[in-house]
């Protein structure tokens, strides 16, 4: 057996996740970066709350907690202080950091605690139903938005580096090397990093929302983004920038004290 592949665990397969799902992409992205960092299984401890997402930390190797919902960053919180020469990573989704683990999130960014944060978003609950999240976009059909969505989205990368953490980055699942380099970066910056993946539900948003195939979701992350350099460019010039577009790159990075940084 490889070396990479003793970071998951096969004995739980076959996995939950729906055909098409983009979760094991950003999965694989992740144990890529991970690999490439040199991390061991034993120093490496994965948490998450609940939903699609949260089911990631079951199928690999290392420690995790499959914590309760929206209560990831408290538990990962803990680790880090208690066992601060651990490497401690979080998936989430979108539902469960940011309606119901809102408060936690931004405190976590606020006291830029030394942990990895990703951010599988997709852009509905998933797992629980399919209803709307904070970050349903707006028009958008849900279980409790059946005439499209009507409130704002939260941007969880702006929000990240607005409430203080040291590294906030946006890619999506279509893009898988920008997205790894993405994983990387924020585990090697001490300090609260923040990698949201816009990431394709075929199940529970795309056939609800005219994206019914995996291609037509995976196809409409490909078109529907704008690099934020380009897009500060183009805000500087008085152009418009279409406003379903996602801004991908690093939103933030920069080096401010950090806790939970082993001695
Ligand atoms: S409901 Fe969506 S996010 Fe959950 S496993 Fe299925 S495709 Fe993936």
């Amino acid at each position: 057996m490889s070396e990479y592949k003793t970071w998951f665990r096969e004995d739980r397969l076959p996995h939950i996740y729906c055909t098409g799902c983009g979760n094991g992409t950003v999965i694989n992205c992740t144990i890529d970066a991970i690999e490439s960092l040199g991390w061991e299984i034993d120093g490496t401890t994965f948490i998450s709350g609940i939903g699609c997402s949260s089911r990631a930390p079951g199928y690999i190797s290392t420690d995790s907690l499959h914590t309760t919902h929206g209560r990831a960053l408290p538990f990962a919180t803990g680790v880090k202080l208690t066992k601060p020469e651990q490497n401690v990573v979080v998936f989430t989704g979108d539902g469960d950091l940011s309606a119901i683990g809102g408060n936690h999130f931004i405190h976590a960014c606020r006291r830029n605690i030394n942990i990895t944060v990703i951010c599988i978003n997709n852009m509905i609950y998933g797992m629980t139903g399919g209803q709307g999240s904070p970050c349903t976009p707006v028009g958008a059909i849900s279980t409790t938005t059946p005439y499209g969505a009507t409130e704002p989205v939260f941007d969880l990368a702006e929000l990240a580096a607005t409430a203080g953490a040291n590294y906030s980055a946006r890619w999506t699942s279509y893009h898988v090397k920008e997205l790894t380099k993405a994983i990387r970066t924020g585990m090697e910056i001490e300090g609260f990093s923040f990698i949201e993946s816009i990431t394709q539900c075929p199940t529970s948003y795309g056939r609800r929302n005219k994206l019914r195939t995996v291609s037509s979701m995976i196809d409409y992350m490909r078109t529907h983004v704008i690099l934020i350099e380009k897009k500060k460019r183009m805000e500087a010039e008085g152009k418009p920038v279409p406003d379903d577009y996602f801004t991908v790159g690093d939103i933030v990075k920069r080096y401010r004290p950090a806790m939970g940084v082993p001695k």
